[in-house]
């Protein structure tokens, strides 16, 4: 009776709910895609771990899917998590169980000397710095329940990457953070253009990040150009993949020329480029092309 017990158990736990992860192990920084089959009677709510919350939406690109994302913050440590999906059946909650692993990310350490009022800005400075941070803290609390994607997410341009997502970021010998993007190498001037379809949710000269684009795509998902030195776009535009927004620049808290890009998913900072990875090879991939392998 014991052995047949668990052996039902086993199989609930398997066919309860029908979907698939790209990745059960999670690097601090960086996100996890699950897919989840449309299915009479089940309405899919959304994934919980911790105390973070990720909404559970319908796929942009093909009707018969759900997706979501499980952003782990750079801050996170490593361990072993449980996150729970809650989802009804024929209007009864229910939830499931899956097991995801917070692993450490090979991120390097930099260090950077810069115009000191920049590393412990003036009084002045501060309501302004403390204005300009809330304001993106509400844009990116922000889910826009439509989604702007049909194809493909493309890099703001071509060029070297200076800098990689996540390096320790030690400014005049102080901890101040990570590096919470991706630099790439431009010249002032370089047409940057947007990395997919949305709708430009803000157009400013920001303390820190100089001229700075966010594009909301939608579903709580953003991409932010930052240290740009002039702007094709305002904001409420409606973007198309490819479009020029602005010109790179050095303004902000900078060194030298080039672009910062960053993407936010519900409202946690995560490495650009393994976002981009994920989106490309899995939700947004064409009907018959191969799916991305794990990891
Ligand atoms: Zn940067």
């Amino acid at each position: 009776m014991k052995i047949f017990l668990m052996i039902f158990f086993v199989k609930t736990l398997i066919y309860a709910l029908s979907f698939e992860v790209t990745n059960t192990n999670i690097a601090n920084g960086a996100s996890s895609l699950l897919t989840f089959d449309k299915e009479k009677n089940i309405v899919y709510q959304k994934i919980t771990l911790d105390k973070k919350s990720f909404p559970i939406y319908p796929n942009p690109v093909d009707g018969t899917k759900m997706y979501a994302f499980v952003a782990v913050s750079y801050y996170a440590k490593p361990k072993n998590k449980t996150a729970t999906i809650h989802y009804t059946k024929n209007g009864v909650k229910k939830t499931e169980k899956i097991a995801l692993k917070i692993i450490q990310g090979a991120y390097k350490k930099e260090s950077i000397h810069v115009t000191k009022s920049k590393v412990n800005p003036k009084k002045k400075h501060s309501l302004r710095i403390s204005k300009e941070y809330h304001e993106a803290m509400k844009i990116y609390a922000t889910a826009t329940k439509e989604n702007f994607l049909s194809s493909k997410f493309v890099l703001p341009l071509n060029s070297f990457i200076t800098s990689d997502y996540g390096k320790a970021r030690v400014y005049n010998d102080t901890l101040k953070g990570y590096h919470s993007g991706t630099d790439f190498r431009a010249k002032i001037g370089t047409p940057i253009i947007a990395s997919n379809d949305g709708r430009i949710v803000l157009v400013k000269d920001r303390f820190y990040s100089g001229g700075t684009v966010i594009i909301d795509h939608g579903q709580g998902i953003y991409t932010c150009y930052y240290h740009m030195s002039a702007f094709k776009v305002k904001q409420n535009d409606k973007i198309k993949k490819g479009e020029v927004i602005g010109f790179s620049g050095k303004s902000g808290r900078v060194t030298g020329p080039h672009l910062h890009f960053s993407v936010r998913i519900a409202g946690v900072q995560v490495d650009p480029l393994q976002f981009v990875k994920l989106m490309n090879g899995t939700l947004l991939r064409k009907k018959n092309e191969k799916k991305m392998k794990d990891k």
